[in-house]
């Protein structure tokens, strides 16, 4: 399937999430309008939700990733800020040149 050029930044690098449906890259999770009034990005691919369980509660994810649901682990590796690089021992191996 072609990807259209009108949604550039969908493709781009700075794109630092990816739908948890179909991979697809999203700048977003969701945007915040004021303190209290986010909306929850549609993934432009797919047209579901970016990333469902950013309203989850974490025993709920937990759960999603005991059932090995690719969807949970796309949402803990890509979608959150869960980082190895600054982990003494992991760092090590997964630390870009
Ligand atoms: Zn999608």
């Amino acid at each position: 399937m072609p990807m259209e050029p009108k949604e550039s930044e969908s493709d781009t690098a700075a794109d630092a999430f990816v739908c948890i449906n179909c991979d697809s890259p999203s700048s977003s999770i969701y945007q915040e309008y004021s303190k209290d009034v986010i909306r929850i990005t549609e993934c432009k691919k797919c047209g579901e939700i970016v990333d469902k369980y950013v309203e989850y509660d974490i025993v709920l994810v937990i759960m999603d990733l005991t059932l090995q649901y690719i969807s949970a682990y796309r949402h803990l590796l890509i979608n959150t800020k869960f980082k190895l690089l600054n982990d003494p021992v992991f760092g090590q191996t997964f630390a870009s040149p």
